[in-house]
Parts: structure tokens; sequence; C-alpha cells
């Protein structure tokens, strides 16, 4: 039987068995594509996803028809879990952006699991509140720093959430974490290139000097790395947690 600490989301690994129980018979393992949209900003969220793994990017549309990244939610979060305790629609949408698997659950089952269980409301409530001080650290950092200085850390960043030196990211996405167009993007990427800092081809990223992105990133790399000390949720566990392993949720259709 999988316990709470067993989990590879460190939200659910935090939770006391007796919460986590109450979940768990709700959990099933679903995959996370690459490009794979979760919510659809305005619509109601239908499910609440914890991340084992990699990479959701929540990403606001303007009326132009830009996309702009807003967040990032790997294993320390949860996707949709605001929207779907107040029943209400998401206002942002949310896309894989790196590949990997999650524990699934149903909103209405969700909700009425956060009802009889306080501390499940406040790890949402932490959740909530460490989002809402990334994303004001996002604003200054957009703000004041140059579309390089933010390339490397957004980098640096994406290569400790997705543990991979190597992912997939075309210009159009790295344009939409950075909120800059996709002329800028070509140009830094050309430049961090050329320093022997990254190699990028048919968009695809491989960081090949950890220790000269991090030398030209901004300070806000720093603060990538430190979580929050109130946020800090205790039994985040390392565990591997195949899919197959976990022999009471069904695996989502494909
Ligand atoms: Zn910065």
């Amino acid at each position: 039987m999988v316990t709470s600490r067993q989990s590879p989301n460190d939200l659910l690994a935090a939770l006391p068995s007796a919460d986590f129980d109450l979940l768990r018979p709700h959990l099933r393992a679903v995959e996370l594509n690459f490009g794979q949209m979760l919510i659809e900003a305005g619509a109601p969220v239908r499910q609440v996803i914890f991340p084992h793994g990699g990479i959701v990017s929540t990403l606001a549309r303007l009326r132009r028809g830009e996309t702009i990244e807003v967040g990032v939610i790997g294993r320390d979060g949860v996707v949709g879990g605001s929207a779907a305790l107040y029943d209400a629609a998401s206002p942002s949408a949310a896309m894989v952006r790196f590949p990997g698997t999650a524990s699934a659950i149903d909103a209405g089952h969700f909700r009425t699991i956060v009802e009889l269980s306080p501390a499940l409301r406040d790890a949402l409530m932490r959740d909530l509140s460490r989002r809402v001080t990334k994303a004001e650290q996002v604003a200054a950092c957009n703000a004041a720093h140059s579309a390089e200085a933010r390339l490397c850390r957004r980098l640096l960043q994406s290569r400790d959430m997705a543990g991979s030196d190597s992912m997939l990211l075309s210009q159009d996405l790295m344009a939409q974490m950075l909120g800059v167009k996709r002329n800028t993007i070509s140009l830094v990427a050309h430049a961090l290139q050329q320093q022997g800092l990254i190699r990028y081809s048919r968009g695809r990223m491989a960081i090949i000097d950890v220790d000269g992105l991090v030398r030209r990133s901004c300070e806000c790399h720093s603060a990538d790395r430190i979580p929050a000390a109130p946020m800090a949720l205790p039994h985040a566990s390392a565990l591997p947690w195949p899919a197959s392993e976990v022999g009471l949720v069904q695996r989502s259709p494909s």
C-alpha cells in the first residue's frame, strides 16, 4: 500500500497518513505529455493534478494572441487546486512543458475531501501562497533584469525541475517563458551558443556549461533554489513511485 511519504509529489508526501488515505482511493496515475493542455483558461477545472516530476507551465493569454508563462509547477505543487477548490474557472491555462507522470483526482472528489481534511486545505493554501511569492519575484525579475540573464536563469530552473540537461524548447516556448519577442530569443540563444554555454538545434536545447549559465544568470537564480522557509513542506520524499507499482489506481485512458 502506498503511503503519503512514498508519494513523489511533495505536497502529497507532506500530508498526514489519515488525510492521504482519504485521497488515495480516488487518485489515478496519469502521463504528462509534452505540449499537453491540462487546463484551458476560462474553462472549469475537471481534475486536480499532483505532478511527480516534469514541468507544467501556467499561461496567461492576452487579447492580441500572445501567450506568456506566468508560473511553473513541478513535483512541489498542484495543478488546478485553487480553481477546483471553489468550483471556479481557471484564469490561466496549464500546459506540460517537460513530460512526466502525476497523480490525478476528479475535481468533485477533491472538493469533498478538502472539506474533510484541514491538513489538505492548509497544504493548498501554502502552495498558493508560495506561488504568489514566486509570481511577485518573477514580476520584479521581468522588470529589472536583461533577457539574457533571465533566459540563463530560466534554463537553470528548467534543468533543476526536469532533472535533465536536455529538453525540447522551441524559440516560441522560450519567448513565452520570458514574455519577449521571438527575435530577442533568437539573438540571446545565439549568443549563449557562441559562448559555449548551450547547444541549440531544431528545437532541442542542451545545457553545456552550468557554471557559465549561473555566472550570467540574474540574482533571481538563487531564489529559485531556496524554498521560502514558511512554505517548506516537510517529509518531501525522493522515493520512486512508478505508476506500475500503484496497484490501487487506474491509468487514465490515453
Ligand atoms: Zn531576475
